[in-house]
């Protein structure tokens, strides 16, 4: 027997799987056979935390579910890292007679690197290897200047996205047929049950993991909170966002299905039409933006800033300080809350990620590497890319970032954003007795004797005078 293997990675899906869909129609016809490759010191060195690794596990059990209905067994290969993977690589492939290897392209650096080194040990044992691009909505490298550069502002971008997009029709999905069942059955779930440490974790119980929950949750945002994204979109309080970024960052869900549902809804239009869908598809955009640039630009996996000029910034010693932020007891409401939804969920609201992100790297100066680090260890959506892109935004290093005197002053963005205080109440309940004009600043609003009876602490650092010291900073880089 001779097999067609498709390589999962990031792309834990049946539907909407261009290197499945093509293992499954090559010709002439084999059977096709899935894998998942294990490297659990990778995704350590990675700063992947045990939320993203369980959520990823739990998705190839899925998975499993998924291929069994097209007859397609999987393999899983547990290996260290990127390093020792080739060999092990081929090993299996060698084992199972393969015919050809299929894949979608991942774009970080190390990623990137293991692939070529794949690629070579396969052309060496004359395996065909057949690579595609999914990940984003258009492949990155695709959209340059006119000068054929990388764009490196996210407006601009989207234009050109938006003329790419006109001209180049997305195409649906295609339906896949089952083929003949395998004799041979798959020892994934096997394999999957001998990491139940990471996807027995508690905080995965409120996720639903794989290609049928990532399809209703499309579905139900589509039927209500779509409409309206744009007025809700910032207020974390509300159900406003879709709640999709794990799914599509492990590929349960692929950013083509959701931009064509959007689009559907959206009678065809990008830029005209409903403004809350046309909100949405451009944060589908913001995250094909950052892929590009990681693609574009290596160096931001090895840890550097985008801007160079911020090499030279003088950043505080983490010490007490990151602590402080990291446990939520800042002494600021709505920082205090959204770092505990980080810890206690997994996942934390795109307002809230831009408003302690700020906090973190201008009021208290504090290196942005350090809280991407944070989130790389809680996020279940971690994206390396929308992370690092994320974070540099935040703290003005970045590609197309916020400039560093627009410093957001997080006391009127919780008056703004959480008005009731309905969000901070759900993490810090020591502040439920607080009526909505004390909760954003009690160490200001009460009284001493009042604020004493809270068990909460008091703001850690001057808002106004860290302000002006990041001010300062920065301009004199
Ligand atoms: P929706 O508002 O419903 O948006 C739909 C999808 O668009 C998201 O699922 C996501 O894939 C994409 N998207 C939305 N906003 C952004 C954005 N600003 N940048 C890139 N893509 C976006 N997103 C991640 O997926 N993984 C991360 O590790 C990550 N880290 C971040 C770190 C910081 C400091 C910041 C400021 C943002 C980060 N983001 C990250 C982006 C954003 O916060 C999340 O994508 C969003 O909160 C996910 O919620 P949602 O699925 O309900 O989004």
């Amino acid at each position: 027997m001779k097999y067609n293997i498709i390589w999962f990675r990031n792309d834990l899906r049946t539907l909407d799987n261009p290197a499945l869909t093509a293992a499954l129609n090559s010709q002439p016809s084999k059977p096709t056979r899935g894998l998942f490759i294990i490297t659990e010191e990778q995704w350590q060195a990675h700063s992947w935390g045990k939320n993203k690794i369980g959520f990823v596990l739990q998705t190839v059990n899925s998975l499993v579910a998924s291929l069994a209905k097209l007859n397609i067994e999987i393999d899983v290969i547990c290996c260290k890292d990127f390093k020792e993977l080739p060999v092990l690589l081929i090993n299996y492939l060698n084992s199972m007679q393969t015919l050809g290897l299929y894949y979608n392209c991942e774009y970080e650096l190390n990623e990137s690197l293991r692939d070529l080194a794949v690629d070579k040990i396969c052309a060496v044992n004359k395996i065909q290897v057949q690579k595609f691009h999914s990940q984003s909505l258009i492949a990155p490298g695709k959209i340059l200047t006119q000068q054929q550069k990388p764009y490196t502002v996210y407006t601009p971008f989207k234009r050109a996205c938006y003329m790419y997009l006109y001209s180049n029709h997305i195409a649906p999905p295609q339906k896949l047929k089952a083929q003949q069942p395998d004799a041979l059955p798959g020892n994934a779930s096997k394999i999957l049950n001998n990491y139940a440490h990471y996807t027995q974790n508690p905080i995965l119980t409120a996720w639903t993991a794989g290609q049928d929950a990532a399809l209703k949750i499309l579905r139900n945002f589509c039927e209500d909170a779509v409409k309206h994204y744009q007025e809700r979109r910032d207020f974390p309080a509300q159900p406003g966002t879709s709640k999709l970024s794990a799914h599509l960052a492990v590929g349960a869900i692929s950013v083509q299905q959701c931009f064509l549902v959007a689009l559907d809804m959206n009678q065809q239009q990008l830029d005209g039409g409903n403004a809350n869908i046309t909100c949405w598809i451009n944060e589908l955009l913001w995250r094909d933006f950052y892929k590009q640039i990681i693609y574009h630009f290596p160096n931001l996996c090895k840890g550097k800033n985008f801007n160079t000029k911020y090499d030279n910034m003088r950043w505080q010693k983490p010490g007490k300080d990151l602590e402080l932020w990291q446990n939520g007891q800042t002494g600021i409401p709505i920082i205090d809350a959204a770092m505990r939804q980080l810890v206690t969920t997994g996942w934390m609201h795109n307002r809230l990620r831009m408003i302690v992100a700020m906090f973190l790297t201008k009021n208290l100066l504090i290196d942005w590497r350090h809280g991407e680090e944070f989130f790389s260890q809680h996020l279940i959506d971690l994206d390396f890319a929308s992370n690092n892109g994320g974070w540099q935004w935040s703290a003005s290093t970045g590609t197309d970032s916020v400039p560093y005197f627009r410093i957001f002053n997080p006391i009127t963005q919780s008056a703004k954003f959480d008005p009731e205080g309905n969000f901070i109440r759900q993490f810090c309940p020591e502040l439920n007795g607080l009526t909505s004009k004390q909760i954003h600043d009690p160490s200001t609003t009460l009284s001493p004797a009042e604020f004493a009876r809270l068990n909460y602490p008091r703001v850690m650092v001057d808002i106004s005078k860290s302000r002006l010291r990041a001010l300062e900073y920065f301009k004199n880089v």
